[in-house]
């Protein structure tokens, strides 16, 4: 190629580029998303997921969540507007394992071939990591950072399929992404950690921090590991004050001495706040805690950001 076309198209391309960045100033999130600009469009069902696509993906993918802001993805179902996102995609990834259970995007999921269920995948590979409760399996695989760090992998794989001239590009931002989900990993543990063993006892919302407590509150290969943690409310939240289990996460604190319950950013507070308003009326008293954990959500937060959080805040208050 002769030196003027190669300046030729450096300069088609910087105008493209330029053109691109100016759309992204000048539209919103969601605009730009849907409009064309050659790079890959991913649509993931939460946050937890789309902020791995954005560290894998960098530039040459533009990456967008479905389950807004504090939604339960649980239960989540399709909302105007969400029928175009789906099909203008070039690749869904959802978690599975029965977390997007919402009837009308479990059955568009479950018949889409451009949709990647991430934790069936993972649970594919390494099935003796998967947790269930009661015989149903606990989907909140990214509770525990280095088992959500197999899906970074699986996307990078994805990714480079549907875009091979950035294959290089994925498998080297993937592998940094690995190094910094490893190393939080162990700086999480290593912080719970050294609270002493007989503090690490852990009451939230719903059942979403089973893999958390295994991972990082249990005592190394601690088979009785779910001893460490308790709901009232159970793998999906269901807004429902059932006595039994209120009673239930009572006597979980007191048989710990534990004095703080931890209400989750996007679940109601009536469960934790009942817990401790009844604690309160037996003469013991429990905290409230003021500074809720990420489950479901990740208020916002990077997902790294997201799990240092929740360690800084159990850590804190179990501590002492
Ligand atoms: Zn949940």
């Amino acid at each position: 190629m002769s030196a003027v076309i190669k300046n030729i198209l450096s300069a088609l391309l910087a105008v493209v580029l330029c053109v691109s960045c100016t759309q992204k100033k000048s539209l919103s999130p969601l605009a730009y998303w849907m409009s064309e600009n050659g790079k890959i469009k991913v649509l993931s069902t939460i946050a937890q997921i789309g902020d791995l696509v954005d560290a894998v993906g960098g530039e040459r993918v533009d990456s967008l969540v479905l389950v807004p802001g504090e939604l339960d993805p649980h239960s989540y179902e399709l909302v105007k507007g969400d029928g175009e996102k789906l099909l203008k995609a070039d690749l869904i990834f959802y978690i599975g394992l029965g977390l997007e259970h919402g009837a009308s995007l479990s059955a568009l999921l479950k018949s889409s071939d451009k949709a990647i269920p991430v934790g069936d995948e993972i649970r594919r590979i390494s099935p003796h990591e998967i947790l269930e409760k009661d015989e149903v399996v606990d989907p909140h695989i990214w509770m525990d950072v280095s088992l959500w760090q197999k899906a970074v992998g699986r996307i990078a794989e994805r990714l480079s399929k549907a875009d091979p001239d950035g294959a290089e590009y994925y498998t080297a931002r993937a592998a940094l992404l690995e190094k910094e989900m490893e190393s939080t990993h162990l700086y999480m543990r290593d912080r719970l950690q050294q609270i002493p063993s007989d503090r690490r006892f852990l009451v939230t919302s719903h059942d979403a921090f089973r893999y958390f407590a295994r991972s990082y509150l249990a005592e190394p290969r601690e088979k009785d590991w779910s001893r460490r943690f308790t709901a009232p409310e159970g793998l999906a939240p269901d807004g429902q004050l059932n006595p039994v289990d209120i009673r239930r996460a009572i006597d979980f604190l007191h048989k710990h001495r534990i004095r703080v319950v931890f209400p989750e950013s996007n679940v109601s507070r009536d469960a934790v706040a009942k817990i401790a308003s009844a604690s309160r009326e037996m003469g013991i008293e429990v905290l409230l805690c003021k500074k809720p954990l990420y489950g479901d959500s990740t208020g916002g937060l990077p997902y790294l950001e997201m799990m240092r959080s929740n360690a800084e805040v159990i850590a804190e208050h179990l501590q002492d």
